[in-house]
């Protein structure tokens, strides 16, 4: 197979110019060409109003060993390379070790889906509920219609994090082995849409998520694989530096020298025991801020231009950093087209922003979160010293909110001229169970809103509008990455503590959803070649 890239083609090509591009780059005939499909679909939008396609294209021929020859100084055709995912593992079918996986986020079920596709037969606990009904409770909070849950919620329960999100399914992170495909694959086996394996900055949207998140749980359970829900791990027992089992808060006791411990950023209790029982973590940046909403149709014309609106191109993102007078940085994160700002809390009290979307993408506004880094520096004392600082933003942002939940929120010209808000304009905030009007600069420290101050005007150099007076803030956005980091060895295993296996967003060691499933196939993999090697030395 034949790997051709920066296939260049008008947005609106008919689908026969693919075919046409493949000959007439090849220079071959119709009758040496086998077959082709389209391995990624991006677009370039530097010239607005002349937005193209560029393609990765794999195309099977009979002239492959000719062609390699004789294109071989071409750097946009090359021999596709293996990206197919295989096992390290098989578990002996007489395996009586079962690990354990804490958490069914991203990372929790990859790696419970990994573990029980080698036949490791794990065991997953999860603290929240079933995702039906976790979304009865997030979505009845949000709706005014049931109370807050602290363990069922935006971030606790099936699916973890993401689940009520935008389903982004893209990162940076280096992947030489092609762990993300393996996910992305996963996610269409269970039921994602084929597009997200070839398109560009790929969604999945909020209740798709839903029913993915269902499916991969029976895959798990047809593999011999067992998720207990509502059953939040209390404590950890380690002896001599080796873990042995877990103790639920029903009391019961789970025996297992093998714990993946991919609790997410939000387990905040769950550190703590981790911390008092002596497991190595360390405080980490992060970064705090607010969510800002504009017209989403703002953000399609600065991007598209004339062809804003395309069914094609959909709604529009961005992404913006600046680097502040203050020696701070600036930057957007977690942008979601076309969404809705979300309540993120996960304890009473206590309040945070963060943004979903559906598939379709198709609300009125545009949201991201605008958001400053800032490392152990700015809070100093323990390793959870972060952990409290994020709580005392959160309880302050609840308590400017007016107690009820409602986020307290900003126009973004009032914030820009140091006064309170009073009235909505043009921008109607979306985030339920709405938004309290008044002054923003209380909420986060003086560094924090002298850089936000500082970026906006900025931004608007680059999105023509982003520093509109109508546009919304609202407040505050602290759990954009963990406060903390459990420190794993090569081995994926803790620094300290032998069979712990710190994974994903919590331990430090991934940022979003694509990530946190990677981070949980590398892990499986550490932990069923652990396995193997300790019963032959049994
Ligand atoms: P989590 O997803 O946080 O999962 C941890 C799980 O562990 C949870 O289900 C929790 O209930 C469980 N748990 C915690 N403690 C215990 C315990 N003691 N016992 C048992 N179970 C426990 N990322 C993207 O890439 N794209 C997006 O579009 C996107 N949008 C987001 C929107 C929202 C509203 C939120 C909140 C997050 C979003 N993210 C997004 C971030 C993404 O969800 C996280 O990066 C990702 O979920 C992290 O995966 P994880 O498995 O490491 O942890």
């Amino acid at each position: 197979m034949l790997r051709l890239t920066e296939v260049k083609l008008p947005l609106d090509h008919p689908e026969d110019e693919i075919k046409t591009a493949i000959l007439k780059k090849l220079q071959i005939t119709d009758e040496d060409l086998i077959s082709y499909s389209i391995f990624k679909r991006s677009y370039d939008a530097r010239k607005k109003g002349e937005i193209t396609f560029v393609y990765i294209l794999d195309v099977e021929t009979t002239l492959e060993t000719h062609l390699l020859k004789r294109l071989k100084k071409d750097p946009h055709v090359i021999a596709t390379p293996d990206m197919s995912y295989r096992p390290v593992a098989q578990a002996p079918s007489n395996l009586a070790i079962r690990p354990i996986v804490i958490g069914t986020g991203p990372c929790g079920l990859f790696a419970g889906l990994m573990l029980a596709q080698m036949g490791f037969c794990p065991i997953i606990l999860e603290r929240g509920k079933q995702v039906r009904d976790r979304t009865a409770d997030t979505f009845g909070f949000w709706k005014k219609k049931s109370d807050f849950n602290p363990e069922s919620n935006a971030q606790f329960g099936e699916g973890g994090a993401g689940t009520f999100s935008d389903g982004k399914l893209y990162s940076q992170v280096k992947d030489p082995q092609h762990y993300g495909r393996k996910v992305l694959t996963e996610l269409v086996n269970a039921g994602a849409s084929p597009e997200i394996l070839y398109i560009n900055k790929p969604h999945i949207g909020t209740f798709k998520l839903v029913g993915i998140v269902q499916s991969m749980r029976a895959k798990i359970e047809s593999l011999g694989g067992e998720i207990r829900f509502q059953s939040r791990v209390e404590d950890i027992n380690i002896e001599n530096g080796q873990v042995r089992g877990v103790t639920l808060a029903s009391g019961e006791y789970i025996a297992s020298d093998y714990v993946v411990l991919a609790v997410g950023h939000s387990a905040r209790d769950t550190f703590q025991m981790l911390f008092d029982r002596g497991v190595y973590i360390e405080a980490k940046p992060f970064s705090i801020g607010f969510r800002v909403e504009h017209p989403q149709t703002l953000i399609d014309q600065c991007r598209f231009g004339a062809q804003a609106g395309h069914k094609l191109l959909g709604a529009a993102d961005y992404k913006l950093v600046h680097h502040c007078q203050n020696g701070r940085s600036v930057y957007s994160f977690c942008m979601c087209p076309g969404g809705l700002v979300v309540a993120a809390a996960s304890e009473p009290g206590r309040l945070v922003t963060n943004g979903m979307s559906q598939y379709s993408r198709n609300e009125r506004n545009a949201n991201s979160a605008i958001v400053v880094g800032i490392t152990p520096e700015d809070y100093p004392g323990n390793a959870l010293a972060g952990i409290d600082f994020q709580r005392r933003l959160e309880e302050r942002a609840f308590e400017l909110g007016g107690g009820t939940y409602e986020a307290p929120g900003q126009l973004v010209g009032d914030f820009l001229n140091h006064r309170p808000s009073t009235a909505f304009g043009t921008v109607k905030p979306s985030y339920t169970p709405g938004v309290h009007l008044g002054d923003l600069s209380e909420s986060l420290p003086d560094y924090a809103i002298a850089a936000i101050r500082e970026a906006l005007p900025a931004f608007d150099k680059q999105i023509k509008g982003f520093a509109m007076d109508d546009a919304v803030l609202t407040g505050v956005e602290t759990r954009t990455s963990s406060p903390i980091r459990i420190k794993r060895k090569e081995d994926y295993q803790s620094l300290n503590t032998v069979g712990l296996y710190p994974a994903g967003e919590g331990a430090g060691y991934a940022g979003g959803i694509l990530s946190a499933g990677i981070d949980g196939i590398k892990v499986a993999e550490a932990v069923a070649l652990s396995i193997l090697r300790n019963c032959v030395v049994y």
